[in-house]
Order: C-alpha cells, then structure tokens, then sequence
C-alpha cells in the first residue's frame, strides 16, 4: 500500500479533566473519501480539530504527506492544502458572499482562474449567485453552510475536512451537498466525511469508521458497512 495521505496514530485529546479523544487511528489514502460516522458526542469533531491544529493533542501523531503535523497551525495546514471547513457556520460574517469566496482563494495568484473558480462556485450552487453582493452574516444558516463549502473549494484543497456540512440543511440542500461532495470526490480529491447521516456518508464514502467514546470501534469499505447489521441498528436506523 502507498503511503497514507494522512495517517492518525495513537491520537488523545483531552478537555481539562476530560479524555474526549482516547485512542485513535486512522488512515485516509490519497484520492479516498473516508468518513468517520458514530453517537453524539463520541469525539469526532475534537478528532478533527486536533489533527487541523485547532486544538493541541494531548498524546500520538498525525502525518499528512509523510510528514507529521503535531502543533502546526490552522493556517499553515492550509497553505499545504489540508482545508478544513468546520461544524456549524464559520464564514466572514462582515463580508459579501463574493467577497468571501475570494477570501477563500487568498493564496492563489491565478486571477483568470479564480474568476473561473467563483462561476463554478456559482454554477454549483446559485442561490449564492443570486445574494453575491450581500453580507455573509445576513444569510440563513443553510446558506452559510453553502458558502463555508464553497469558499473552502475556492483554495483548491489536497485534502478536505468536512465536519456536519449538512448540519441543519434541508433534504433538497443535504441532497446537494452530496452531489458537490460525490463531484469533486470523483475529480480526485481527499475527503474526510464527519456526517450525522450515516447512510449517505457511507454510500457515498469508499471506507469508513465508527467512533464511540473516543475510541475507534470499527472500521471498513463503506459498503459492507452498509449492509452490516450492527451498523444498521446502531446508525442506520434499520
Ligand atoms: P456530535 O456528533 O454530537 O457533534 P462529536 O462526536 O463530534 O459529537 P465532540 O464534539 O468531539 O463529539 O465531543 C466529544 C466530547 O468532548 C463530548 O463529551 C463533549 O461534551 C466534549 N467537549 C467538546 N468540546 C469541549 C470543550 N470545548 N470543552 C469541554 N468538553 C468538550
């Protein structure tokens, strides 16, 4: 097997007195989409947060391109392509929508492409065509959704963290995220997948893990997951 794009081991993280994270291991290949399913609370956004460098580990490493990536900060994860885009909203709230989805390619230089970038972006998902010159922070949740998505494309990841990006969306808009996730999955890039709805996380992932109180509890191609019944009892929701 060629070296994973990103390789997780022996990850803790703890908040104070609490162990949320305990021991975790995960690889991602590059090319992969990976997602990490399991209950409320079970860690998997301080998973992420810890391997982006937005909160410290407490214990274990994280490579990402053979290198390990202990204490490097959000921004320079970012610069080497390892994007992030968090649970919930976290756009520039004070900024239009175009101007956001410029901030997002603030480390190109390729002004043609950037250009092409933003209609692409709107092409994918109009309704922030139609609201392009107004504020960020006036926008609805599900819309801020839609632009933290879009703006993090704009930098043109290597490696994609998703946390929940249908958190709150309705099904039409859950729908089209997928179809955005299935797309530039298709196109080759790394993703990892943190989603509250298991089932379209594993149809549309190629492996996934199941996390349950800071432990990885299982782990697998997405699609005998899929028809595992302890999987479909516990997450499934058959
Ligand atoms: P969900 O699916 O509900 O978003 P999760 O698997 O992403 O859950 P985390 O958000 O990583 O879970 O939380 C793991 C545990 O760590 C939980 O018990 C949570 O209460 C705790 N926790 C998270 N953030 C903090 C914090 N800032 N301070 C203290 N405890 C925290």
């Amino acid at each position: 097997m060629t070296q994973p794009m990103l390789s997780i081991k022996g990850l803790q993280v703890a908040y104070g007195g609490i162990q949320a994270v305990k021991n975790v291991d995960m690889d991602v290949q590059q090319g992969e989409l990976v997602t990490l399913i399991g209950s409320n609370g079970a860690g998997k956004t301080t998973t992420l947060k810890a391997v982006t460098g937005m909160i410290p580990m407490k214990a274990g490493d994280v490579t990402y391109r053979g290198k390990s990536i202990k204490g490097v900060p959000s921004w320079e994860l970012l610069a080497q392509g390892l994007v992030m885009v968090p649970e919930g909203r976290g756009v520039f709230a004070r900024m239009t929508i175009v101007e956001n989805l410029q901030m997002g390619a603030y480390l190109r230089n390729d002004k043609d492409g950037i250009a092409a970038d933003i209609e692409k972006m709107f092409a994918i998902f109009p309704r922030l065509k139609e609201r392009a010159a107004q504020l960020a922070g006036t926008m609805s949740g599900g819309e801020q959704q839609m632009l933290a998505m879009a703006r993090a494309l704009m930098s043109q990841p290597k490696l994609l963290i998703l946390d929940e990006p249908t958190m709150g969306l309705s099904p039409v808009m859950t729908e089209k995220i997928f179809e955005v996730i299935n797309q530039v999955s298709s196109e080759g890039m790394t993703i990892v997948l943190v989603e509250q709805n298991a089932k379209l996380a594993l149809k549309a992932a190629d492996r996934g893990y199941v996390m349950g109180s800071g432990n990885i509890i299982m782990s697998g191609k997405a699609s005998d997951m899929l028809n595992d019944p302890s999987v479909q009892a516990a997450y499934l929701g058959e």
